[in-house]
């Protein structure tokens, strides 16, 4: 009898301490930093020299087309109508290389979709099914006479770490060709510096081949403390603050894409580095006020995903698109 009490003792000391593990971390947390508030960036109309538009993507999957906002407005006709077709779409959900839905009669205007009719939203079918809902999303695309178009996106977390996903997977599965990545210490305005994350990517084209760079992608991460480049870093941050400081601030992922034109290869570098010069300082801002609500606290008491609620009335925030994607 003894004997045998003594054989389960180890695991029953076992059992104990993974009752005490799962109470323990099962247990009501109050976490500091703020993570459901509201976030206080805005992407604004003139950034230095660059002026900044409205990307509205088509929600129809079968069409996934994305314009200007500006272009629906000034009712450009169809024919001259410059697009992007979500190319992760047509993997995705299998669609024939170039789907032409009909096209719809009358005016173009920013209410529909001009090819379709279907609604149109700043936040892409993509992003829709991806991110978990009241995901803050910022974005622009800005442009100045005589330079590349830049398109800058900026993605909160909040209590939900699946807002910010890795762009070297989201890249390729959009079928880009990943050819270089590396970290740039890029200049950032006076005697200011950023490390971002660079990607030098190409499009798919018709036949496969692999071309030369046709736009560069360029990234950091950051929250109200610090900026990486780095998810690993960011991780092991996230997780440190977390289960050791109760300190769960939103964390952001500012983006910046800008095609190269293969006759100026180089352009993109110092079109970057003027472009953050007034782009990160809107960053920092943001961290700096995000900071000043560092003692906001949420309770969690069930599984800390399930509060991912969004506090904030100004940005768009992603939401469940249609039935299937709650
Ligand atoms: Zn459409």
């Amino acid at each position: 009898m003894q004997a045998s009490v003594k054989k389960a003792l180890p695991g029953v000391a076992c059992l104990l301490l993974l009752a005490a593990a799962l109470a323990f971390f099962s247990r009501p947390r109050v976490l500091s930093g703020d993570p459901t508030g509201a976030v206080p960036l805005s992407l604004p109309d003139d950034l230095g020299a660059w002026h900044g538009e409205n990307v509205l993507f088509c929600v129809n999957d079968q069409c996934g087309r994305s314009f200007l906002e500006k272009d629906l407005r000034a009712g450009v006709p169809r024919e001259k109508l410059a697009f992007e077709t979500d190319f992760w779409l047509r993997r995705r959900f299998g669609l024939g290389e170039n789907p032409e839905p009909r096209a719809k009669d009358g005016p173009v205007s920013a209410d529909a979709c001009p090819f379709c009719g279907s609604e149109l939203s700043t936040i892409s079918i993509a992003e829709q099914r991806i991110l978990p809902k009241n995901t803050p999303i910022f974005r622009r695309r800005y442009s100045l006479p005589g330079h590349p178009e830049v398109t800058a996106t900026v993605v909160f977390s909040g209590m939900d770490r699946e807002s910010i996903h890795r762009p070297q997977a989201c890249l390729v599965s959009q079928g880009n060709r990943l050819l270089h990545e590396y970290t740039r210490h890029a200049s950032a305005g006076p005697g200011e510096t950023v490390d971002v994350r660079v990607i030098e990517a190409a499009r798919p084209t018709p036949d496969g081949s692999a071309g030369p760079p046709s736009f560069v992608y360029a990234y950091w991460l950051f929250n109200p403390e610090r900026e990486t480049d780095s998810h690993m870093v960011r991780f092991a941050r996230m997780f440190f603050d977390n289960v050791f400081r109760s300190y769960r601030p939103r964390w952001g992922y500012a983006s910046v894409s800008i095609p190269v034109d293969p006759r100026r290869p180089d352009e993109w570098k110092s079109e970057l580095d003027s472009f953050l010069a007034v782009f990160r300082p809107l960053i920092t801002r943001c961290r700096a006020e995000m900071d000043e609500n560092r003692d906001r606290t949420v309770v969690v008491s069930d599984l800390s995903s399930d509060v991912n609620d969004y506090e904030g009335a100004g940005p768009t925030t992603s939401a469940p698109l249609g039935a299937d994607a709650e």
